[in-house]
């Protein structure tokens, strides 16, 4: 077999990828805690522009104080926005979370729906909720997850030329294996909360430098850095 390089054919490279951070990270997962669709549903939602850590801390009383998508779609906003209130941007959150409650209750039969077409239009759950909830409550993979970590890791590693949410989903699916859609977002969130963060990609101690475009660029940096260096 080949060995793939970082100039082997984009759908060679996604592979190789996953196996390397399967090995790396093989308890990745969704790091937000759900006991059901609906919770996971409400979480996603809340996980807006907040860590998981906040979102994980804020649910369980929240669950508590609403335990259904009746008691959400009966609650009073601002009481719901109280609960909220530390996950930021509780206001436009609680309005959605009643919203989501209501149109599951009222349009899906108190079950959250199965597919993008309906998930999308929950209010509160763009594309990426609903790739989120599909793959991670229901084992349905319709689409790639992009965050700002799958969208900077996916950027730097060649396999998409753009941060546009759903246009790096596209150029995603058409190079990674359907089966490791959902385990893509859960691996390369690993991977850029590990060693390729935002601030700075560690490429020197990076399991994935010999798949990676702009590993190759940072070595090349760092090589010239040294020669140019006073002995
Ligand atoms: S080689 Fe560097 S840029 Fe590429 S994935 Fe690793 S840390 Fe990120």
């Amino acid at each position: 077999m080949a060995r793939v390089t970082r100039t082997s054919a984009p759908t060679a490279r996604a592979r190789a990828i996953i196996r390397r951070l399967r090995l790396e990270y093989p308890d990745a997962g969704c790091s937000l805690t759900f006991r059901s669709p609906w919770e996971l549903l409400v979480a996603t939602i809340l996980s807006a522009q907040c860590t998981d850590e906040r979102v994980n801390a804020v649910t369980p009383p929240l669950f508590e104080r609403f335990p259904t998508p009746e008691a959400f779609a009966g609650a009073d906003l601002a009481d719901v926005e109280e609960a909220i209130h530390s996950t930021g941007f509780f206001r436009n959150k609680a309005k959605s979370l009643v919203g989501a409650a209501r149109c599951v209750l009222h349009e899906h039969g108190g079950e959250v729906p199965r597919t993008m077409a309906q998930l999308k239009l929950v209010p509160g759950a763009g594309r990426k909720t609903a790739n989120v909830v599909l793959g991670n409550a229901f084992g349905i993979a319709e689409g790639i997850a992009v965050d700002t970590h799958a969208s900077r890791l996916s950027l730097r590693l060649g396999l998409t030329d753009t941060v546009e949410p759903v246009k790096a989903e596209r150029q995603l699916m058409a190079v990674v294996p359907r089966r490791d859609w959902t385990d893509w977002t859960h691996l390369v969130i690993a991977h850029g909360r590990a060693v390729c963060t935002s601030r700075t990609a560690f490429c020197e101690r990076c399991v994935l430098v010999d798949l990676c475009p702009t590993g190759a660029q940072e070595r090349q940096r760092s090589a010239r850095t040294a020669r140019a260096r006073p002995r």
